[in-house]
């Protein structure tokens, strides 16, 4: 499955916030050409085998089937393409694309497996192929790294937020890809020109049936959309000596507070809630408190303004009293779940039995299919990554960012249960309250279609998502020299990101990558050293109050992005800079 997106970093944004589609370039989303790869590669070794590629868009969207097509015929592989298109699928939310493209699969099928990108990059919400799956009741695998077939058993290494998951599913089933799983798809436009008509078919509403399909089938709505338009102050001194220029940058961001902590808002404690208006669940993440504890905190705030109680679906142990202290009223131990699959049935047959007001759970892997799930088994509207949640006129409205970054969009759901998966480090932590939870019980019998074989935490994602201070590294940076980084890092209790050349490079885990295909960041301080600031990684930060950039090309397209910056090689700015804020951050 594959969609055709903007060129993220061509995109242009008219009035209110609308995408200007009149000349804008379109491509295949990075991640799907992944998917298009590996199904070529894998169908070439099994005789026999066949890919069809199906794409769900307005007529032009037949252009990256005509692609992926190039792409399996250069390779010898019979492969086709279905284009899914109709007027009728305007304003689909992600159940409504999801209820779509399976009753496409459906209808094209059957499939020994099913291969999608991990999100599309204009979105980035994760919830197509898993509502897909569960439309289909197939197992599902996200962020696939490393795959081996053999026989009908695939061996899966997959990329998670912060950790690594080694995985075994039996066919049939459905995974999404994650970026750098093999070589992407990419073919000329002579190449694509030469497709022979037959390989493509159209398929329309009416040959799926009834739905409902598009604004209809849709449980999300999209409201306000707010432009993030970002001033920054450019301020460079190129011909300054270098010592200077970096005394001027350390004046200019004391001057404007970027180094020192802002005051807190006045401590906010968790409030009190239980109350017989509507019920606000968090499904709990294994292995990632402090974002249980984030949402928890969120949904004591919700509940606490429709005069409501929480609850926390947890399938893991907690303690009561620490539920209790960061918001839960209830919680309910979910007993016998092996995977998300699991956990999500165990959530839905909970939210069957009393319909909750809303359902909240982490923006990570694990909690997006959980979601999609559940979702999809509640037709409940979800939405994807929020930054941002409150209740207005009753409803739950969660603020998602699209596009890169670029604007920011309220949406509401229209069915009863209202969901939304939440980006882990935006919501401020709370003074935890005093209160024991009470505690109950929820056994499930593990499906064991998905098999974890292990998992490893490669880092925490809090150290980063809250840092004040993150300093991102690029391909300037050489390896041998990082302990130069050391003295900046301990005097701003800074944190460590970079760009995808060095995750690419294996020098850090993915969950270190700032950008459209990495991390969104707001820290106060970002200093870029070595980056050359490209859209794809800028967009990572564009919420960051100060930029700060150290590079030694005076024409770096990074100026364009900073408030202040250095123009010099980074081993001789550093310990200058580190000098310099020694003297500005020592206490008068
Ligand atoms: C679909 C897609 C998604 C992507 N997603 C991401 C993403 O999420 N995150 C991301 O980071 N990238 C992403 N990229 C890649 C991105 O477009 C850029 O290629 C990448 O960010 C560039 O990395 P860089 O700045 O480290 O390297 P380069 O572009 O090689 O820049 C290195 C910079 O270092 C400077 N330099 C060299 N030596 C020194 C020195 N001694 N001192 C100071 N400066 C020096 C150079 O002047 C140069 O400006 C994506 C690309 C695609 C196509």
């Amino acid at each position: 499955l594959v969609k055709q997106i903007p060129a993220m970093d061509e995109m242009r944004l008219g009035p209110e916030g609308r995408l200007v589609r009149d000349g804008a370039v379109l491509e295949m989303s990075a991640y799907c050409r992944r998917a298009v790869s590996k199904s070529v590669d894998l169908a070439s070794k099994a005789p026999g085998s066949s890919v069809v590629v199906m794409t769900l868009g307005p007529p032009d969207a037949e252009d990256v089937l005509r692609e992926a097509i190039a792409w399996g015929l250069s390779r010898g592989v019979d492969t086709r393409g279905v284009l899914l298109t109709d007027s009728a699928f305007r304003g689909s939310d992600t159940i409504a694309t999801a209820r779509a493209l399976s009753a496409l699969l459906r209808r094209e099928g059957p499939f020994d497996l099913v291969l999608t990108g991990r999100n599309s990059l204009d979105a980035d919400t994760g919830q197509v192929p898993p509502q897909i799956a569960e439309f289909l009741d197939l197992p599902f695998a996200t962020g696939v790294k490393e795959l081996v077939l053999a026989g009908e058993v695939l061996t899966l290494g997959c990329e998670h937020d912060d950790s690594w998951a080694d995985l075994e599913i039996e066919l049939p089933a459905l995974l999404s890809c994650a970026e750098r799983l093999c070589e992407p798809s990419k073919m000329g436009l002579d190449k694509c020109a030469q497709v022979p008509e037959e390989r493509v078919s159209i398929v329309t509403a009416l040959d799926l049936g009834p739905g409902p399909w598009g604004d209809a089938g849709s449980l999300t709505e999209v409201g306000d959309c707010r432009e993030i338009v970002i001033e920054r102050s450019h301020k460079r001194s190129v011909h300054e000596p270098l010592a200077d220029q970096v005394r001027n940058a350390v004046q200019f961001l004391l001057e404007r507070g970027a180094l020192s902590e802002q005051p807190e808002d006045d401590a906010r404690v968790v409030p009190v809630t239980g109350g017989a208006g509507g019920v606000v669940a968090v499904i709990a993440e294994p292995g990632n408190e402090i974002l249980t504890r984030e949402m928890c905190g969120l949904a004591a705030r919700l509940a606490s303004r429709v005069s409501g109680s929480t609850v926390l679906l947890a399938p893991q142990e907690v303690a009561a009293a620490q539920a209790g202290s960061w918001g839960a009223d209830r919680v309910v131990r979910i007993v016998g779940a092996a995977v998300e699959e699991d956990v999500a049935r165990a959530v839905t047959v909970w939210a069957h039995a009393s319909p909750p007001w809303a359902i909240l759970a982490g923006s990570t892997a694990y909690g997006r299919e959980v979601a999609s799930r559940v979702a999809v088994a509640l037709r409940a509207g979800l939405t994807g990554d929020a930054v941002e949640a409150n209740v207005v006129d009753g409803a739950l409205v969660a603020w998602k960012p699209a596009f890169g970054g670029q604007l920011v969009a309220a949406i509401t759901a229209r069915s009863a249960t209202q969901m939304v998966t939440v980006r882990a480090g935006v919501i401020p932590l709370e003074t935890p309250r005093a209160f024991v939870a009470e505690v109950e019980q929820l056994t499930v019998q593990a499906r064991g279609r998905v098999r974890l074989i292990g998992r490893r935490r490669a880092d925490s994602l809090e150290g980063l998502g809250k840092a004040e201070v993150v300093i991102g590294i690029g391909n300037g940076v050489d390896a041998d020299s990082l302990p130069l980084l050391e003295d900046i890092l301990a005097l701003l209790g800074a944190e460590l990101g970079c760009t995808r050349k060095l995750t690419d490079a294996g020098w850090m885990p993915h969950s270190r990558q700032i950008g459209i295909t990495g991390r969104s960041l707001a820290p106060r301080l970002y200093i870029a050293i070595g980056t050359s600031g490209k859209f794809n990684h800028m967009a990572g930060v564009r919420a960051a109050g100060s930029v700060l950039a150290i590079n030694s090309d005076p024409d770096a397209l990074i100026w364009k992005f900073s408030d202040v910056g250095v123009v010099g090689r980074w081993q001789d700015s550093v310990p200058l800079l580190a000098a310099a804020l020694r003297e500005a951050l020592q206490p008068s």
